[in-house]
C-alpha cells in the first residue's frame, strides 16, 4: 500500500498559547509530523502567540526544544526547515498588546487559521479580538480546545460569543479522540460493508461497553479537576463522541453536516439515567501515591474521579440494548476501548456442553488502535467438535504493509482536517449544547442527594459497585488490560 499525502493549501496558523503545554507535546510535533510528511506547502507558516515575552528566535529555539523532547529521533535539517517558517507574537487575550502587529503579520489570500490553545476563559475574549482586529474573514477558521463549558449555560454563552465572530462553518471545536485513526476505521467498518450493518441493533447486539481507563491520578491538576469530575471531563465529550458514532443511524454521506445531524439524534435520543445506574468513585491512597482528596487538596470532595454507568437509547434500533460507559483515573491500565458484544446464536446445535459464545466487536483506541472480532471455530486437530473462539485482527497491519504502522496521530489529522476546511470529525455548536442538557441533570441530581463517591483502590477496575452494574444484568465488564 502505497499511502497518499495530499498537500494542504498554504496558510498562517496562529498559535494562541503557543509556549503552552499543548502546544508544546501535541501540537507543535503534530505539525512537524505533517511537514515532515510533506503536507504543508512552502509557502505555510505558523505564528505562537502567548503572553510570554519572545521574539521569533526565542520561539524557535523554544520549539527546537520542544521537538528535541517530543519527536526525539527528528532530522536536524528537517528541524532547521521547519523552525524556518515559526514566527512569534507576544500578545495579551484581554488587553490591546500584541494585536496589531498580529493582524500585519497575517497574510491574505491564505487560510487563516487560530488555534485557542488556551484556558477556557480567554475563548471568548480572543475570539472577540480577532473579529475587532479584523483577522476573522470568510478564509479564517478557528479551533477551540476542551473544555467547552461546564454546563448547557456555559457552553450556550461560549457559542453566541464564538458566533459573534465567526461563522458555525468556521468553529472547529477540537475532541482529539475523533481524530484517531481507529474511530473513523469504525465508520469505515460499520458503512462500507454489507455484513455489520444488519446486526447493528438490538435484536443482535446483546450489549455495548465504553471504556477509557488511565493510570494517572489528578495530582498537578487537582484544583482544576475538582471542580469538574470524570463526569464533565470525560463522559460529556469523549465518551458522548464515541457513543454518537456507534450507535447513530448510517447518515446519506460522509459529509460534516450529514454525520453531526446523527449524531445529534443519539444524543436527543438518550434516556435520563436512574441514580442506581450510576456509579462515582474516588481513588483511594497507596503507600506511594495520594488519594484522590488528597491529590484535589479538598479532605471534603465529592468529586468523582470515576463513573461508570448503564444508559440506554430510546429509538428503534436501540430499544432494549444497553450501553455501559465507565471512566476513571488510576485504574489498572491505560486502555480505551468499545466493545460491541453480540447475541449468542438461537440455538447451539453442538450441545450444552461447548459454554457459551458470542461474537464480540472490540475497537481498541488506546494504548495500540486497533479492531479485532471474535469469531468461534472448531478448536483445530482430532477428538470431536470443540469450539474455541478466537480474535480476527480487522486492522489487517499484513494486508496494508508497513506503513499502516505509521498513523498519524490525531492531532495532525484535525490540524490538517482544519486547514482543508473538512468539519466532519469537529463537534457542532448544537450537539454540545444537547450533550450539556443531558449531562446536568444528572450532577444536579447527585449534588441535590449529596451523594459521596465510593472509595477505589489504586490499580483497581474502579469501585465493587461498577462491577456489580453489570452482575445485576448477568454481563461483566472486559478487563482493563493494556
Ligand atoms: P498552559 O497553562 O500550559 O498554557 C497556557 C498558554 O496560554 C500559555 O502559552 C500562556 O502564555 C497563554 N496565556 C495565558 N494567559 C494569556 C493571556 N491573557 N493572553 C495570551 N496568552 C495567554 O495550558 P495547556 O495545558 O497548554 O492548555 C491549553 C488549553 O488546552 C486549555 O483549554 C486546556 O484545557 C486544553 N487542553 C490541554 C491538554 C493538555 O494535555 N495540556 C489536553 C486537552 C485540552
Amino acid at each position: 500500500m502505497v499511502s497518499r499525502v495530499i498537500p494542504v493549501d498554504s496558510f498562517d496558523l496562529v498559535i494562541f498559547g503557543g509556549t503552552g503545554d499543548l502546544a508544546r507535546r501535541k501540537i507543535l510535533p503534530a505539525l512537524f509530523r505533517r511537514f515532515v510528511a510533506g503536507q504543508m506547502q512552502e509557502e505555510a507558516r505558523i505564528i505562537g502567540a502567548a503572553r510570554s515575552d519572545l521574539d521569533d528566535a526565542g520561539y524557535q529555539e523554544f520549539v527546537r526544544e520542544a521537538l528535541a523532547e517530543f519527536v526525539p529521533r527528528a532530522e536536524p535539517a528537517q528541524v532547521d526547515a521547519f523552525v524556518s517558517r515559526l514566527g512569534y507574537v507576544p500578545v495579551d487575550a484581554r488587553g490591546t498588546n500584541g494585536w496589531e502587529d498580529l493582524a500585519k503579520r497575517m497574510r491574505t489570500g491564505v487560510i487563516r487559521a487560530f488555534y485557542l490553545s488556551v484556558g477556557p476563559g480567554l475563548f471568548g475574549d480572543l475570539a472577540e479580538r480577532l473579529h475587532q482586529y479584523g483577522m476573522a474573514d470568510e478564509d479564517s477558521r478557528i479551533v477551540v480546545e476542551k473544555p467547552f463549558g461546564r454546563d448547557l449555560e456555559s457552553a450556550k454563552a461560549l457559542n453566541e460569543v464564538l458566533v459573534g465572530a465567526f461563522d458555525e462553518s468556521q468553529i472547529y471545536r477540537i475532541d482529539h479522540y475523533l481524530g484517531k485513526e481507529t474511530v473513523q476505521n469504525l465508520m469505515a467498518v460499520r458503512f462500507g460493508n454489507v455484513l455489520f450493518e444488519p446486526l447493528w441493533n438490538s435484536q443482535y447486539v446483546d450489549h455495548i461497553q465504553i471504556t477509557v481507563a488511565e493510570t494517572v491520578g489528578v495530582g498537578g491538576r487537582g484544583g482544576y479537576y475538582d471542580k469538574s469530575g470524570a463526569m464533565r471531563d470525560m463522559v460529556q465529550n469523549h465518551l458522548m463522541q464515541l457513543l454518537c458514532l456507534i450507535a447513530m443511524e448510517p447518515p446519506s454521506k460522509f459529509d460534516p453536516d450529514a454525520v453531526r445531524d446523527e449524531k445529534l439524534k443519539v444524543i436527543r435520543a438518550l434516556d435520563s439515567v436512574a441514580h442506581h445506574h450510576i456509579v462515582r468513585g474516588q481513588y483511594a491512597a497507596t503507600k506511594d501515591t495520594a488519594s484522590y482528596r488528597e491529590d484535589a487538596e479538598n479532605p471534603r470532595s465529592f468529586t468523582e474521579s470515576f463513573i461508570a454507568m448503564k444508559l440506554h437509547i430510546s429509538n428503534w434500533r436501540w430499544a432494549g440494548t444497553p450501553f455501559y460507559l465507565r471512566t476513571g483515573k488510576r485504574l489498572r491500565a491505560r486502555s480505551s476501548e468499545i466493545v460491541v458484544v453480540f447475541k449468542d446464536a438461537p440455538h447451539s446445535i453442538f450441545g450444552a456442553d461447548q459454554g457459551t459464545h458470542r461474537n464480540v466487536l472490540t475497537i481498541q483506541l488506546q494504548p495500540n488502535e486497533g479492531m479485532t472480532l471474535d469469531v468461534t471455530i472448531k478448536e483445530p486437530g482430532p477428538g470431536g467438535m470443540r469450539l474455541l473462539d478466537v480474535p480476527l485482527d480487522m486492522t489487517f497491519a499484513e494486508a496494508l504493509g508497513p506503513e499502516a504502522e505509521e498513523v498519524p496521530d490525531a492531532y495532525e489529522r484535525l490540524i490538517m482536517d482544519v486547514i482543508r476546511g473538512n468539519q466532519t470529525l469537529f463537534m457542532r455548536g448544537d450537539e454540545v449544547e444537547a450533550a450539556w442538557a443531558w449531562t446536568d441533570p444528572l450532577i444536579a441530581g447527585w449534588q441535590a442527594r449529596n451523594d459521596v463517591p465510593d472509595p477505589y483502590d489504586t490499580g483497581s477496575s474502579g469501585p465493587e459497585d461498577a462491577l456489580m452494574l453489570m452482575h445485576r444484568d448477568g454481563r461483566r465488564w472486559r478487563d482493563i488490560r493494556e
